[in-house]
């Protein structure tokens, strides 16, 4: 076991920190505040080849391992947890996934523009009635001739607003529930496609969280992503990734939170004495950051078996799982350690605690990654 990083994962670490320094911290409060979605700092992660990480040169991507996915991913985050989710998402279940299941003229036409950046990605599973529970979608794809017409509404799409091809999954038989879902690869501007409400959130705010509306829709067959009444499999593979990289961004807000901690508290003076000077406080930030050093080696975990292909489905819950709730245990600590400075918006530990609490729910909840857990231990 190799616990130190290859000189091309410290690097790609490193430009990665220094970009989100420079490039995002600086606007990540205002643009949480203004729910505004960073679109010149995706255009610059887009030149540094982050938008298709993992994806072969071949195709267009840095052909990098998923361990160095999770070390740029948590460094975006560290600095701006809504940039580091569209990276995440993009990367991770609207490119991925056409890499995996695409067919070779759709990996030309579509895995380019993705892993250049030149078109961003999204992915759309969720519905009003199904989000924990996918196989109860109710978006319809009916074929007709030779394509498919799609109806229906999906909610709480990353980057939904944003987005210009989108990985949509559809109803093509429902009396076979999981086994009749279909994975489309669907582009914006198509007739019958158009963007709904965007949501206003508790946190994760810069990244545009929309309703997709299918009405009519006609996408050609050919846009069929991997086997008819394979999506729901699809969606699964790829959400299994998308977990990778929600475990990263964890990492990045609960290491946030932890280093601001650490700043603050020695700053701040009560007693005639620097906070960092109480036990209580030197507890608080030895437990944020041990737990963050077991949930890095979980992600880290995790990563490494999707890079050696080995079947992953349980740790990539475990990461997840483990991560989030490590983010939302150190920055409601941090929110503590800042007293009622830390319920402010000028500071950031605010901000994390927010983040904190949506990561613990898309990409499956705390509870659905304890399911898949526990069925992967009694099966
Ligand atoms: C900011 C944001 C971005 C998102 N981005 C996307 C996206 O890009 N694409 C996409 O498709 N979806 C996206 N989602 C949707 C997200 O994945 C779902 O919200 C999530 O999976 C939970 O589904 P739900 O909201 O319908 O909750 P529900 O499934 O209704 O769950 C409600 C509660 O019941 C619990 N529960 C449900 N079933 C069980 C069970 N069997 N056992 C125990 N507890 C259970 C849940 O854990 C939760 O606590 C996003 C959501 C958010 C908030």
């Amino acid at each position: 076991m190799d616990f130190d990083f290859t000189k091309q994962q410290k690097l790609a670490r490193k430009i990665a920190r220094n970009f989100a320094e420079k490039e995002l911290e600086p606007f990540a409060q205002e643009r949480d505040e203004k729910a505004e979605f960073p679109v010149e700092a995706v255009k610059k992660i887009a030149e540094l080849g982050f938008m298709g990480i993992t994806i072969p040169k071949e195709y267009g991507g840095c052909g990098l391992d998923t361990v160095t996915y999770v070390l740029i991913v948590e460094e975006l985050a560290r600095y701006c947890a809504s940039t580091a989710i569209i990276v995440a998402v993009h990367n991770s279940v609207a490119a991925y996934p056409v890499y995996l299941l695409g067919t070779e003229a759709q990996k030309k036409k579509y895995l380019f523009d993705l892993a250049s950046g030149k078109k961003l990605g999204a992915f759309a599973l969720t519905e009003a009635n199904a989000g924990s529970d996918p196989a109860s979608i109710r978006t319809t794809a009916e074929l007709k001739g030779e394509n498919h017409v799609l109806n229906g509404v999906k909610t709480f799409i990353t980057s939904g607003g944003t987005s210009d091809i989108v990985i949509v999954m559809a109803s093509t038989d429902r009396s076979k529930r999981g086994r009749g879902i279909t994975a489309f690869i669907v582009e914006k501007g198509i007739k019958g496609f158009t963007v709904g409400k965007k949501e206003n959130k508790i946190g994760i705010r810069a990244s545009d969280t929309c309703e997709l509306i299918f009405e009519n829709c006609v996408v050609p067959s050919e846009n069929i992503l991997g086997k008819p009444g394979g999506g729901l499999f699809a969606a699964l593979k790829a959400l299994s990734y998308g977990r990778i990289g929600v475990a990263a961004q964890a990492l990045g807000v609960a290491r946030c939170a932890m280093e601001e901690c650490i700043k603050y508290s020695r700053e701040r003076k009560q007693f005639g004495k620097q906070i960092s000077d109480f036990q209580a406080i030197q507890w608080m930030i030895a437990d944020m950051a041990t737990e963050i050093e077991a949930a890095r080696l979980l992600t880290l975990k995790a990563a490494g078996i999707k890079d050696e292909d080995r079947p992953f489905s349980a740790e990539d819950s475990m990461a997840k799982l483990y991560a989030s709730e490590v983010a939302m245990r150190a920055a409601t600590k941090a929110v503590q350690i800042h007293g009622g400075y830390g319920c402010m918006k000028d500071y950031k530990v605010e901000r994390c605690f927010r983040d904190a609490k949506v990561i613990e729910i898309y990409e499956g909840t705390s509870e659905i990654q304890r399911l898949i857990i526990a069925r992967s231990l009694l099966k």
